[in-house]
């Protein structure tokens, strides 16, 4: 057999880039399959450190440390803003998946449109914006608009919305000049995503679309089923399939993507070379999840079934929600039957931060939204119902 056409097994030797919630829930995945890990992440809490078996504490680009991760059978990661040379470079020694060419595409919103539309893909009217000469009256038909960094932008960071020429002008000023994509702003009937888990051509599978909520930027809840006609979905995931076969893709890929007006027009948004946090309900919901599928296809392994086995909701747990000195009444969650909960260890409670998540299971996506937001509204006043204790204790 030869070294690509060998799949890779248990107790071999996995590496990941990266060792934030995704490197660590890959970590378990890998590690319930009777594999070894070793993580790259130059934050010492990281959380994936918790459970892998080494963990090597260095930057990205560390060359002694991406030595060390040839020992590993094959390396993939858990985060796009990864070196793509540090990829390229592991790939002479090891299987790299995804490859680094793809984590370069996903990188840069300007290039991800380019294989969108190589795809034969929709994506939003854009134009993209080197110097300040690139703007002028002609780009008024792409207002109001959302001017985005070019690179390094996640959970709406890197986004300043602009309704005139002169806003984009110091807009544009605001972002420091960087290179960036100016989106004109789509009138969005649902966002939804597909988690595609592709080896090759033929060993291709996807997860049912999750819709997706998103709340100051960042992502709330994602209901499954989505609560969108058939037809769409099933639109959707032909979609992702594509882009995924255009890219030449091994791994996991998630596709977002905006459903457009009152004719639901599919628009592909962005990409994510890794799993997705959309994609945690895979966790409890699916006949198999994301990160054993990631760990899977690293190794040269088919894909999993992807069938939903109940309907669900999964909401994110963030910073903005933890009490001073003490951690939200977890009971609220853990109480309720139907309901997982999922923290990531992080030591650092910061605003905005993803802390957690929780999913519920019930008997229809709306039901069991409506169950999510309760179970979180619940968490948060127990914050409040706290903080005004402490209060009026000091009072
Ligand atoms: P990020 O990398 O931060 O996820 P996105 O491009 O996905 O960046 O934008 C974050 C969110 O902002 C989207 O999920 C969507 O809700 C909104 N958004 C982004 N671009 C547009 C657009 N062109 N029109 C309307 N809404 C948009
Ligand atoms: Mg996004």
């Amino acid at each position: 057999m030869s070294f690509s056409s060998s799949c890779i097994l248990p107790p071999a030797m996995l590496g990941i880039l990266g060792g934030g919630q995704l490197g660590a829930m890959f970590t378990v995945a890998a590690k319930t399959m009777g594999y070894q890990v070793m993580v790259l992440d130059p934050d010492m809490n990281a959380p994936a450190a918790q459970y892998a078996d080494v963990h090597i504490c260095a930057a990205f680009d560390d060359a002694a440390a991406l030595q060390n991760m040839t020992r590993c059978a094959a390396v993939t990661t858990e985060f796009e803003n990864v070196s793509a040379d540090s990829m390229r470079w592991l790939a002479k020694f090891t299987q790299v998946s995804p490859s680094g060419d793809c984590v370069a595409i996903a990188q840069d919103r300007q290039e991800e449109k380019e294989w969108i539309t190589r795809a034969g893909l929709a994506t939003v009217p854009f134009a993209i914006i080197c110097n300040d000469s690139d703007i002028d009256n002609h780009l008024e038909v792409l207002l109001p608009g959302i001017l985005k960094t070019a690179t390094l932008g996640y959970d709406g960071k890197g986004q300043i919305a602009v309704g005139t020429i002169g806003e984009l002008r110091a807009a544009f000023l605001q972002l420091q000049n960087v290179r960036c994509v100016l989106e004109k702003k789509v009138d969005l009937r649902a966002e939804i995503s597909v988690v595609v888990a592709r080896l090759n051509e033929q060993q291709v599978a996807c997860f049912p679309p999750a819709e997706n909520q998103h709340e100051n930027g960042i992502l709330a809840y994602s209901l499954v089923p989505a609560r969108l006609p058939q037809s769409v979905l099933q639109q959707a995931e032909y979609m992702a399939l594509k882009l995924a076969h255009t890219m030449n893709y091994k791994g996991v890929l998630a596709v977002e993507m905006f459903v457009v007006g009152s004719e639901m027009q599919l628009i592909v948004n962005e990409v994510a070379p890794r799993p997705h946090n959309s994609g945690h309900y895979t966790l409890d919901a699916c006949s198999s999840d994301q990160f054993q599928q990631q760990v899977r296809l690293m190794c040269g392994l088919p894909p999993a079934a992807t069938d939903l086995l109940q309907p669900c909701c999964m909401a994110n747990i963030l910073g903005d929600i933890w009490p001073a000195d003490s951690e939200p009444d977890w009971c609220t969650v853990l109480n309720h039957s139907t309901a997982s909960l999922h923290l990531y260890g992080k030591k650092l409670v910061r605003p905005g931060r993803k802390m957690g998540h929780f999913t519920v299971l019930a008997e229809d996506s709306e039901q069991a939204w409506q169950t999510a937001q309760s179970l979180h509204l619940r968490l948060q006043n127990d914050t409040q119902n706290l903080y005004s204790t402490v209060l009026n204790e000091l009072c």
